[in-house]
């Protein structure tokens, strides 16, 4: 017999093991009066509480090891960041003193007021905030009342390597605990594909599965099951055939693996001889250095947006800093750093009162800091300065007309100037490009790519906007067809406008990136890509397989034909043309 059970695979590969039921009592939260006499000792159990559950973070970071795992150190140190946040522990001490009341129910009130803070802001990355401020109250809940997590309590069994966790919900910190016990594989009946968690799964590699709702009464202790992360499936089933099966699924991945790895030191060049790069979307230091190890021709674009954290943007020391730091792992190769791209809804507070009310069609990317010049003003001048310890191209995101271009221009002049006065002399000549994502730009290509040094093409957004289907809508997300025709013919203008013109032209959205497009790209006579380097092995065993040649004549008998919209003949032609 076999039970089916279906979530969302969050990650990607293939565990077998058994199950272990992690059994999480709901926490007890006492909510009493107290007296005058007793606000001080009160206050200080909360920061006892709050020592021992920093404490706990910090042991756990201290065990990751991997280089791939920075987004879990990352979101190990936010939250250790939080667990101290005056606008969490410190208003709670507050009320403890001014409403005489206990720690939890001081503690629940004041997460209550910053969640309602947080949810009002409809924005993706910022609902991230409130997972990460439940996760950090539930912590401190827990030592308060003396119930820690199992998994940080070192509860669950020391080796892992052939369990599989089914739980109701597991932290950042949770699963960076149970990684270093080596488990095989982690199931929850809660979260999400985009939630930190499922960040940390991915990055840290293991593969995991989400919103199996009920798991963990359907789901039997001890039990073998297997988890595709892939498809997003578990299957508890004692059948022999159904395990070789899925254990030959998970050594063919891993050889497949292995295999592309090899094709890194390999030239750069077609099987018809045509040259080709690759550079990385990378930003942080651990992307970096891979996109170093994988060869990368440097980086094609940084996004600029961690730079914006809770509350604050960081300031022109620490961006002239992170971008320095850039450039020295980079060690002489191009850094294109493209300015933030982030609408009014992820500002400090206090320029929040800007915020319209659809974000992606409303004050972001370059519209946004040429109407807030004192942040794009600290940008530019960080970047300028930069551009004196390494190669720098200015990368300009959501542009949809000539003017935004020459303002930009003029807005780098005067940061230029400003510098001058201070004594730094950048790099006269750093190359200002454009991204080009939105139909305006595709469709005015000619004017514009005159203005800029070089372009590089947004899929993801160009995409969105072209067919009119929210890449963040899961409920359209089959309609999300980068091979659909009206963007294989924008693309098309596209890229014979920067050729007329001369521009170097890249592509940095995640069609580079996926091995079943990136040969439509090579077919429009594309050759620059820029991909997360965790791609990169695949790409270019894809790539130095393919026959450029090819390509091109299916893709040009492709625009000229009327048939097959969303180009599927088209890819699949191009997969098995070698
Ligand atoms: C894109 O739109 O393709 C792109 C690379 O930018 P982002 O995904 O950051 O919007
Ligand atoms: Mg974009």
């Amino acid at each position: 017999m076999i039970l089916t059970l279906s979530g969302i695979g969050v990650s990607d590969g293939i565990a077998i093991g058994k199950v272990h039921v992690l059994s999480t009592g709901e926490l007890e939260l006492p909510e009493h009066h107290l007296e005058k006499s007793e606000l001080e000792a009160e206050v200080e159990r909360l920061r006892r509480a709050v020592k021992r559950a920093e404490q706990r973070l910090q042991d756990v970071e201290q065990g990751i090891q991997q280089v791939e795992s920075d987004p879990a150190r990352e979101l190990l140190q936010t939250h250790r960041l939080m667990i101290k946040d005056d606008a969490l522990v410190g208003q709670a001490i507050r009320w403890i003193r001014s409403e005489q009341i206990n720690a939890e129910w001081a503690l629940d009130r004041q997460s209550a007021a910053l969640r309602r803070e947080i949810e009002r802001i409809e924005d993706d990355y910022i609902a991230h905030r409130v997972e990460d401020l439940d996760q950090v109250v539930r912590l401190l809940q827990q030592e308060l009342g003396q119930q820690p997590s199992p998994v940080l309590d070192q509860r669950v069994p020391h080796q892992l390597a052939d369990t599989i966790i089914m739980a109701k919900q597991l932290s950042p910190a949770e699963l960076a605990l149970l990684q270093q016990r080596q488990v095989a594989g982690l199931i929850t009946e809660h979260g999400g594909i985009w939630s930190h968690s499922a960040i940390v799964a991915r990055s840290l590699g293991i593969p995991m599965v989400m919103a199996v709702h009920h798991g963990r009464r359907l789901l039997r202790e001890n039990e073998p099951i297997i988890l595709d992360s892939h498809y997003g499936v578990v299957l508890a089933t004692q059948d022999d055939r159904l395990h070789a099966h899925y254990a030959e699924k998970r050594s063919h991945a891993l050889r497949n693996r292995n295999q592309f790895q090899r094709y890194l030191a390999a030239p750069n060049r077609t099987r018809d001889g045509e040259r080709f790069q690759l550079f990385a979307n990378a930003e942080l230091d651990t992307e970096l250095v891979r996109a170093i190890q994988n060869d990368s021709a440097g980086v094609g674009l940084m996004r600029t947006e961690f730079m914006f954290s809770f509350d604050e943007l960081t300031d022109e020391e620490g961006q002239y800093q992170a971008y320095c730091n850039a450039l020295d792992i980079l060690g002489g190769k191009p850094l294109t750093i493209r300015t933030l791209d982030i609408g009014t809804d992820k500002l400090p507070r206090e320029l929040r009162r800007m915020h319209g009310p659809n974000p992606s069609l409303g004050l972001r990317g370059l519209r946004m800091s040429l109407s807030m010049q004192e942040i794009f003003q600290v940008q530019l001048r960080a970047i300028l300065r930069a551009s004196l310890h390494g190669p720098v191209r200015i990368l300009l995101p959501m542009l949809t007309r000539v003017e935004e271009v020459h303002q930009a221009r003029i807005v780098v002049s005067a940061c230029r100037e400003q510098l001058q006065v201070r004594g730094i002399r950048p790099d006269p000549d750093i190359p200002i490009g454009g991204m080009i994502e939105t139909p305006a730009a595709a469709l005015m290509i000619d004017p514009l790519v005159r203005e800029l040094d070089f372009i590089s093409i947004g899929t993801n957004d160009l995409v969105q906007y072209v067919l009119a289907v929210d890449r963040q809508d899961e409920l359209v997300s089959h309609l999300f067809t980068p091979s659909n025709r009206a963007v294989l013919l924008l693309l098309d203008q596209v890229v014979r406008a920067g050729r007329k013109h001369d521009r170097p032209m890249q592509v940095c959205g995640e069609m580079a990136g996926d091995p079943k497009l990136v040969r439509l790209l090579l077919g429009l006579g594309l050759n620059e890509f820029s991909l997360p380097p965790a791609h990169m092995a695949e790409i270019k065993a894809n790539l130095t397989q393919a026959h450029a040649d090819r390509c091109r004549k299916a893709l040009q008998s492709f625009l000229n034909a009327d048939d097959d919209e969303d180009g599927q003949q088209l890819i699949e032609a191009l997969v098995s043309n070698h």
